[in-house]
């Protein structure tokens, strides 16, 4: 989905921006009685994105999604039929993946995990299942697995995650050498992948690494997939290891206002020019890229009020339920959907062609999705409507502060 630009100042978004089946359902959840603090996912929307992704890709390639950016199970079953795997970071995310996918496809489940501080428990829970790779993150962590699978009589199909020195990925652009708690960093590798070799029970499949985030420039991504294969076919090549995995991990980024989206198409096309050796495989891991524009989150209007000259419409939500906004900076812009019920029998406060602040229930201040908006009304009873929430919200949340309901999770 495109959102469109807004001009200055910001207005929020008509209501028509949200659709149809969005609005319906969410003025029934109006209609029903407890006041609305919801998300609404459209898993047709989040199929649609895996399809259209794998089917730009060449054939050597794999899109596994990440599991972390949205984990409804209705949401992961939705995805299921159009990705290759599931990438995971825990038990209960590798349990929901065993379910939703369909292990018998490729003989073992479909899951690849990482993770800075995977415990005896979740490697022992990896090993058992059988993963297509489990990331290692260091050597610590390698003897572990080799430990868990001669324990379970078993041999365990590792990746080495690798923090690179320097990714340069355009003429101008580089990342990499940042000091990180994920992965080996590289000047470290061939010394572990030596002291890996020595172990039992592993099989070194080849490497992962997670450097890009929120990228929506195609052909830097592209280049980014480039270098990845061809710094596993080198490094393998050296240290002497059969290389069949090379995972570039997530970071295909997701445009909002005035930005330009991801051309899926334009990668697809790029990715092809490379020439990973025959038996590897690309697996990707995009998360927030998938799932985005899948999901709205909703929250009535208790109230709305100026102060000093102010307006502020105050949810039934917040960043308990919709943290997204106020943790990374970005301007997630809203819509008011009226609701034309008002059953309290009281005056109804609204605010008219004014600029409005929009903050949630909790006791402080942080508690901001959006500031300074201009709206034709708000009134209390209304929905504010955030598009494109189905990526890191309610995930991300902190529910439990100051104990209000969680928010609910539909399906559409
Ligand atoms: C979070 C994460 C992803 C998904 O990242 P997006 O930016 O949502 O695409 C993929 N792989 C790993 C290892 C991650 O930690």
């Amino acid at each position: 989905m495109q959102l469109p630009p807004s001009a200055a100042p910001r207005s929020a978004y008509p209501p028509d921006v949200l659709p149809e089946q969005v609005r319906r359902r969410l003025l029934q959840l109006a209609r029903a009685g407890e006041p609305v603090s919801a998300y609404v996912y459209d898993g047709a929307v989040a199929a649609e994105r895996a399809r259209e992704l794998r089917a730009a890709l060449p054939g050597w390639a794999q899109v596994y999604y990440a599991v972390k950016a949205n984990s409804f199970p209705g949401i992961v079953q939705a995805l299921a039929p159009y990705v290759d795997g599931f990438e995971v970071a825990s038990v209960s995310e590798l349990e929901l993946a065993l379910t939703a996918g369909e292990p018998e496809r490729t003989g073992t489940a479909p899951v690849v995990a990482a993770g800075p501080a995977k415990s005896v428990p979740v490697l022992t829970a990896l090993v058992r299942a059988g993963v297509e790779a489990i990331n290692a993150e260091s050597l610590l962590e390698l003897h572990r697995i080799s430990r868990i699978a001669v324990a379970e009589g078993v041999t365990a199909r590792v990746a080495l995650r690798v923090n690179p020195a320097d990714i340069p990925i355009s003429g101008s652009l580089h990342m990499g050498g940042a000091p990180s708690q994920f992965g080996v960093a590289e000047p470290d590798v061939r010394e572990v992948l030596c002291a890996a070799s020595e172990l039992p029970g592993l099989d070194l499949v080849g490497f992962h690494i997670h450097a890009a985030s929120n990228n929506l420039d195609a052909d830097t991504h592209a280049a980014y997939l480039r270098w990845c294969v061809e710094w596993s076919v080198r490094t393998a090549q050296a240290a002497g290891i059969t290389l069949r995995h090379v995972d570039i991990g997530g970071g295909i980024g997701v445009a909002f206002e005035g930005e330009k989206p991801f051309d899926v198409a334009r990668f697809g096309e790029l990715a092809g020019q490379v020439e990973p050796p025959p038996g590897v495989r690309v697996v990707l891991e995009p998360g927030r890229f998938l799932v985005a524009d899948c999901g709205w989150y909703a929250a009535e209007v208790t109230d709305v009020k100026a102060s000093y000259g102010e307006w502020f419409a105050v949810l039934r939500g917040g960043i308990n339920h919709f943290q997204l906004p106020t943790s990374w900076d970005i301007v997630h812009n809203a819509a008011v959907l009226p609701v034309k019920d008002w059953p309290e029998g009281c005056p109804r406060p609204a605010a008219e062609d004014v600029r409005v602040t929009v903050v949630g229930e909790l006791c402080t201040p942080e508690d901001t999705l959006l500031r300074d908006v201009l709206v034709d009304r708000v009134r209390a009873g209304d929905l504010v409507v955030f598009p494109c929430a189905g990526s890191y919200g309610w995930e991300f949340a902190m529910h439990s502060f100051l104990g209000h309901p969680v928010a609910e999770r539909h399906l559409l």
